[in-house]
């Protein structure tokens, strides 16, 4: 299902319930996408457009590769402390016991814990990495133990005390960063020690090195020497890690292409072996399936976790492409000369030639490991540097998760978009384009923003020095501002109506003069690139644009807002300041880069951001968001034949919770 679809079911919602009587048993009248919230945590569901128009043969590769993602939980609860699956296993006991009193006040904060714990796979904050701790006492936890039949056995001590375990990731700036941190990487060594053992191991010269340490435990040996323990079938994990391979083996005999067939047999041979050369020629292997449908993460991925950013947090994706979005970014890859040759800026400072990425948009059909139930929105991988620049990288966007944040806060009591949006006409266009226009925004940037634009001969690359990366973003933000309202955009067949675009201009210039403050500390200043370069174009905007009334500043009720007023002259400012901006960029003008930064993007009217700040904070948000799975189930006809996968959205977040447990538990 597209997003327009999507939002006519939202609307259709009244219809429906009239003759609702009528409608099949078990069919809702409209999806929900918020399912749970507690603590500062929300959790959705979302939904897998494009599923229906699978083959039966992608569906079961797709189906098989959800198994193997599935199957690598354990393994991360693990990773992020060692005692995470004994507290999780207690939790469950509890949780399936018969005979509690559910309805006290003590047994409701046992399970906000217990959904804190599932939400974070294990006992420390996902985000923050601080461990957190029940609400209910000590006395009260350890009586539900009893009633459930679990043994105590240092667990009260595990869960309540403070200082065993405080932190997941130590985030300290003096002591031995190695053992303040509650990771199962390293047991009984110093992070001298560590280092000492990758710094012999390491070879320095090798132009295709392997990930040294991925994929290891680092500990002490009897004889006081440091070793590695493999996590591989034979050694560390063994139990996941066979049942992983058992799907991905599955799943390499319906792969759509020999390509992925390839992929997937050296991945099981690397998880039999642990040998990182394997992984690499995976890596290798992997970045080339650009044809396939169907696609997938699996591996020990990312190295966040680990105070040393040595090794790696199990990861698991399934996902499969978006092919109305990817058409978006590969009409604009193939006009990209057009956009060039039309743009606004000094012809001496535009590519004769010019090539636009055409980036993959993709919906996710599988979040597991690191990436559940809070996921990222874009994936960049593989991550070895020698692989990038040899092979290639695979970078996408992950389109119906983004949607589900949206359509998400739309059926909150509040949002930042109805707290500060002048009126309803404005709420109503950002609720009808909202979401698309900055979507294509996204593309114009991603796609033809940064590629635009050449340096005069001569000029450094480096000439803007710390400004560079604030002015970058503002001149692919500016080209993507400007072409958004382009009668070009329509007639590609992107921009879906000529006033589109206006939901976008009026969500940047209130986003960039206030709402994005509610991310900064009172009395800080704005810092973050990404973050200066949208409060240097809306300042810029709103002070060039003053004498016009092009945006205007209104106070109600003592709030503040900021209204675009006439949307033609606002764009004839984008135009203004890319073309100024290119400039300074192509001439290597350091001054005028400076003073645009310093004037426009670092400093916060004191008095503004405080009202920000505590506007939103009556908002009571929640600042997290987590996913579950859609259940994707066999169909079989009456010989037991399977003819279909079809996804189940659950709407019970700690019942996947402890589905997941009982089926999926290996270690
Ligand atoms: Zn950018």
């Amino acid at each position: 299902m597209n997003k327009l679809a999507t939002m006519m079911i939202i609307s259709g919602m009244a219809a429906l319930a009239a003759s609702c009587q009528y409608a099949p048993k078990g069919e809702e009248p409209a999806f929900k996408y918020t399912i749970d919230s507690f603590a500062d945590l929300k959790v959705m569901r979302y939904q897998i457009p494009g599923w229906e128009n699978l083959s039966l043969q992608q569906k079961e590769y797709a189906y098989y590769l959800a198994e193997a993602a599935k199957y690598g939980r354990d393994i991360l609860w693990d990773q992020n402390c060692k005692d995470n699956l004994r507290v999780r296993h207690a939790v469950e006991a509890i949780l399936e016991a018969d005979g509690m009193d559910t309805q006290t006040p003590e047994y409701q904060d046992f399970l906000v814990y217990a959904k804190r714990l599932f939400f974070s796979n294990g006992m420390h904050h996902h985000y923050a990495e601080d461990k957190f701790f029940p609400a209910c006492s000590q006395e009260y936890f350890a009586s539900l133990l009893e009633a459930a039949g679990v043994q105590d056995e240092g667990l009260l001590d595990i869960i309540y005390n403070p200082s065993i375990y405080p932190q997941r990731r130590s985030t300290e700036t003096s002591g031995d960063l190695v053992q303040l941190s509650a990771v199962n990487f390293y047991e009984g060594v110093t992070r001298e020690e560590v280092e000492n053992y990758y710094n012999k191991m390491v070879d320095k010269n090798d132009p295709t090195p392997i990930s040294y340490g991925l994929n290891t435990k680092v500990v002490k040996g009897a004889d006081g020497k440091v070793y590695e323990l493999p996590w591989k079938i034979g050694g560390i994990y063994s139990p996941a890690l066979e049942k992983i391979c058992e799907q991905l083996a599955k799943a390499r005999e319906v792969a759509e292409n020999d390509i992925q067939k390839k992929a997937l047999g050296l991945l099981i041979d690397y998880y039999n072996t642990g040998d990182l050369k394997l992984w690499d020629a995976f890596n290798i292997e992997w970045v080339k399936d650009t044809i396939g449908t169907v696609d997938f993460i699996n591996g020990f991925i990312e190295d966040y976790n680990d105070p040393l950013g040595r090794k790696a947090s199990w990861e698991g994706y399934v996902n499969i492409k978006d092919f109305e979005a990817s058409k978006r970014t590969e009409i604009l890859s193939a006009n990209a000369q057009w956009f060039e040759d039309n743009s606004p800026v000094d012809p001496r400072f535009k590519k004769k030639t010019v090539k636009g990425i055409s980036a993959k948009v993709i919906n996710a059909v599988c979040l597991a490991g690191d990436s559940y139930p809070s996921t990222p929105i874009g994936i960049n991988l593989p991550n070895a540097d020698w692989i990038r620049k040899e092979h290639g990288s695979k970078s996408v966007t992950i389109a119906n998760i983004t949607h589900t944040y949206d359509l998400a806060a739309q059926e909150m009591p509040t949002s930042t978009l109805r707290e500060f949006a002048y009126n309803k006409k404005e709420v109503e266009l950002a609720q009808k384009w909202g979401t698309l226009a900055d979507e294509i925004h996204t593309d114009l940037h991603e796609c033809l923003g940064h590629g635009s634009g050449q340096l005069l001969p001569g000029v450094s690359t480096t000439a803007m020095g710390e400004y560079a990366s604030a002015l970058e973003e503002a001149r692919a933000d500016l080209f993507g501002l400007y072409y958004t309202a382009d009668p070009k955009m329509v007639e590609l067949g992107i921009m879906p109506d000529p006033e589109a675009y206006k939901a976008e201009y009026a969500n940047y210039i209130r986003n960039g003069l206030m709402v994005q403050f509610t991310r900064v500390e009172l009395g800080r200043p704005n810092t973050e690139a990404h973050m200066q370069n949208r409060k240097l174009i809306a300042e810029w905007c709103y002070e060039k644009g003053a004498k016009d009334k092009v945006i205007v500043k209104k106070v109600k009720n003592g709030k503040t807002y900021f209204v675009v007023n006439d949307y033609v002259k606002l764009r004839a400012l984008f135009a203004e300041l890319l073309s100024e901006i290119q400039r300074i960029k192509s001439e290597g003008d350091y001054e005028a880069g400076k003073a645009l930064i310093e004037k426009y993007a670092v400093n916060i009217d004191p008095q503004l951001h405080k009202e920000v700040l505590e506007r939103y904070k009556a908002l009571n948000l929640k600042p997290y968001g987590g996913f579950v799975n859609p259940e994707i189930r066999p169909v079989y006809n009456a010989d037991g034949v399977i003819t279909d996968y079809e996804p189940v959205y659950t709407d019970d977040y700690l019942g996947q919770m402890l589905l997941y447990g009982k089926k999926y538990g290996t270690l």
